[in-house]
């Protein structure tokens, strides 16, 4: 099959990467002519508003699929005109925009924090009361790794706040005083067939993905957030993998935000579970049966943000796993990442520290 991908970055490159090793083909459409997709395979230039470009790939594709969350409604209808589009685009639209991904957790009663949209500068005292302190104000769309939102601790810095995102349509969350961030990924075929990956609990720094260990091993929760994703799976009669993060609060989920694409959090499937996510995503959107979603050990992902540790001293750790993505480094972004997979989970926490180390502080 010619697979098409909207956006060449580094999840491009490795659904690209699982595809190739079963004869798929991969058409790229990316903005930078050396990105990490182009790297493996070709890659046409072009904005992902540019209706030219997006019709080329589509007729040159048996099915385009996307790395981008930003990609525009109306550029995935262009799409849809020539060729086959999955995830659907309603999922895409979804998650764009924060208001509508509140809603649609509230429609399928999957428990998320207060929130309360606000539109206008006016609508923040009642927000505020509504939702208490402290909150995070988000702007509604192109948020991501942290960006487009402020915390707010005090009644009076919420009207900065508003001003410093922009003074848009935003939502007003409460803050959750959470346990933990955890974060589930389910893919079906538009046969309707579902799997689930073990629940993974994700570390932050600065709101970007710092580290990830897998599997959480907490089976109420498993459960729980199992019931929560497949809601999803089904409202949107979905295609591929979609990815859903939650807080952890005294016991029980809260919804995040979901992504409907292959997500950091899973890296870790590459090596760790039976099937990787890539792979699923392939496999779920070319309505081709399921691979094992189960872990196949315990496994550790280090994000490498902005430098790239020296690979024969990662390689080192018993069980590791280096990937770079052909990213030029620069402060905070997200240029590689590696994976240990142990057979004893107790054999993970010392070699994690000592691939922390080696990545170096936080800064
Ligand atoms: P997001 O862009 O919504 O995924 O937020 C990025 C990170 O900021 C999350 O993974 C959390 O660590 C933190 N964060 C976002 N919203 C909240 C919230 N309502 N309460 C506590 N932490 C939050």
């Amino acid at each position: 099959m010619k697979i098409g991908i909207v956006g060449a970055g580094q999840l491009g490159r490795m659904l690209a990467l699982a595809g190739l090793a079963q004869g798929d083909e991969f058409l790229f459409l990316d903005t930078a002519a050396d990105s990490p997709g182009a790297q493996v395979a070709t890659s046409l230039l072009g904005g992902f508003d540019d209706a030219e470009q997006l019709a080329a790939l589509a007729k040159r594709c048996d099915i385009v699929t996307f790395d981008v969350e930003n990609l525009p409604r109306e550029s995935a209808e262009i799409i849809a005109r020539y060729t086959g589009f999955q995830p659907p685009i309603d999922a895409l639209a979804t998650a764009q925009d924060r208001l509508s991904e509140k809603r649609l957790f509230e429609t399928l009663e999957i428990p998320t924090v207060a929130w309360r949209s606000v539109e206008r500068a006016e609508d923040l005292h009642e927000a505020l009361e509504a939702v208490g302190l402290p909150a995070v104000l988000k702007t509604r769309r192109l948020g991501y790794d942290g960006r487009g939102q402020v915390f707010v601790r005090r009644p009076q810095d919420l009207a900065e706040a508003w001003q410093t995102l922009g003074a848009g349509p935003m939502i007003l969350e409460a803050f959750a005083p959470f346990d933990e961030e955890v974060s589930l990924i389910g893919v079906r075929n538009p046969s309707g067939q579902c799997r689930h990956y073990p629940l993974t609990r994700n570390v932050h720094w600065q709101g970007v993905l710092d580290y990830s260990i897998a599997p959480l091993e907490r089976s109420g929760l498993q459960k729980q957030a199992e019931s929560y994703v497949q809601r999803l799976l089904e409202h949107f009669s979905y295609a591929g993998v979609l990815s859903v993060e939650f807080f952890v609060v005294n016991g029980r989920l809260l919804a995040n935000e979901m992504a409907p694409r292959v997500h950091n959090s899973g890296h870790w499937t590459i090596e760790g579970a039976a099937t990787s996510q890539f792979e699923n995503h392939l496999r779920g959107i070319l309505d081709l049966p399921l691979g094992d979603t189960r872990a196949t050990g315990h496994s550790a992902m280090v994000n490498f943000l902005g430098a790239l540790p020296p690979r024969a001293e990662v390689l080192e750790i018993e069980g590791s796993h280096y990937h770079a993505y052909g990213k030029a480094p620069r402060p905070r972004r997200k240029i590689g990442h590696a994976t240990i997979v142990c057979a004893q989970r107790s054999d993970l926490p010392a070699r994690l520290e000592r691939l922390r180390r080696l990545v170096g502080p936080r800064e």
